[in-house]
């Protein structure tokens, strides 16, 4: 994850903070400071700090099990909402997936069990009122932990709760169906928490937004992946593709984005070799500030995003995922354009798969 910074390395595992969990911290001291002075910043930046080692506790619950089955973690990251494990892949059989689902509810279960029997006498009127600087450090911190077990276990994508219910689910329907079937659950659950949120506290509608798009995006994706098994890139490619030479001013891009519906366009060197990718929004954003006759080359991005034609369609997806690439460049064996992979195909051939589930779209080459 960008803008985080890594400040150790636990069993093979990079530890990572994001730059807003420490903005996080400062905020919370500050507010601490201004209203109730050094005493009460400090208690609550500790409290922060402890609470956050609890969740990197709970991360590890499911990195160290996952590790059991062999998927290896490169890293964890702190954000101020929890933690995220990149976890390489999902473990496929469904009873490795619950253990590495369950492991990390159960690390705050574990927490909050030795923090009662070690504070002695907490109260569950105490716990309850983990946001009141005036109790105990170890009764709040036991409480928080309950609190992260029992919100971890919310049965929806992305909390450990979606994951139990989907391996749950893989055993009896299969995977695919599986999560089809978990992401509308948990979207109904969504719903539900929301409607509560409404009426009650406000942060469980903020809570409930949050579940139900993770939740429609857990969906779409693992659509996408199975309407692309077994597929090429080249299956899948744009072969009527517009393309701008190199020397090309900014003036003929501007001709060439009007003449074609095209969003992005590869810029070919003398031996039709990508040697960038033009971007309709840096072409906007460059007018504003350079003249019609100024080198393409200086706007396109470069080195132009490539896959070889027989690249796997899945594969390609990750490429073009969040954050990555726009489109790739498809090429030969000889390193020259032979199409374009965008995400308005792929977004095309998931309304084909809706329209037509047996459909297939393989071609002949
Ligand atoms: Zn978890």
């Amino acid at each position: 994850m960008p803008w985080s910074i890594t400040i150790g390395r636990i069993a093979g595992t990079a530890v990572r903070i994001h730059i807003t969990f420490i903005l996080f911290l400062v905020w919370i001291g500050a507010s601490a400071l201004r209203q109730d002075g050094g005493d009460a910043a400090l208690r609550n930046v500790l409290f922060i700090v402890l609470l956050f080692g609890c969740v990197l506790l709970h991360e590890f619950g499911h990195i160290l099990t996952a590790r059991r089955f062999g998927v290896a973690t490169p890293e964890v990251t702190l954000l101020p909402i929890g933690g995220v494990a990149s976890l390489e892949r999902i473990p496929e059989k469904p009873g490795q997936e619950l253990a590495v689902a369950l492991a990390g509810p159960a690390v705050n279960i574990v927490i909050a069990l030795v923090l009662i029997l070690v504070a002695g006498a907490v109260i569950p009127e105490e716990m309850q009122k983990i946001d009141d600087p005036r109790i105990s450090l170890v009764a709040r911190l036991a409480g928080a932990n309950l609190f992260l077990a029992i919100f971890n276990l919310i049965p929806a994508f992305p909390m450990d709760g979606g994951r139990v219910l989907h391996a749950l689910l893989s055993m009896k329907i299969g995977p695919q169906k599986a999560t089809q079937m978990a992401a509308r659950i948990g979207q109904g659950f969504a719903f539900v928490l929301g409607f509560a949120g409404l009426f009650g506290n406000p942060m469980l509608l903020f809570i409930a937004i949050f579940v139900y798009v993770a939740a429609a995006g857990e969906a779409q994706d693992s659509a996408l992946r199975s309407a692309v098994t077994g597929l090429r890139v080249m299956d899948a490619m744009e072969t009527r593709v517009a393309t701008i030479g190199l020397e090309a001013s900014l003036g003929e891009a501007v001709d060439l984005l009007l003449a074609t519906p095209q969003r992005e366009f590869p810029v070919l060197d003398g031996h039709r070799k990508p040697a960038g990718l033009l971007v309709r929004e840096d072409l906007i954003a460059a007018l504003a500030l350079q003249p019609r006759e100024a080198p393409l080359s200086e706007i396109m991005r470069a080195p132009a995003p490539t896959v070889p034609l027989g690249q796997d369609l899945g594969e390609a997806l990750t490429q073009l995922g969040a954050g990555g690439a726009p489109a790739l460049c498809v090429v030969d064996g000889e390193g020259a354009l032979a199409g374009l992979l965008t995400r308005e195909t792929l977004a095309e051939m998931m309304m084909i798969k809706s329209a037509q589930p047996d459909w297939t779209f393989k071609r002949r080459w």
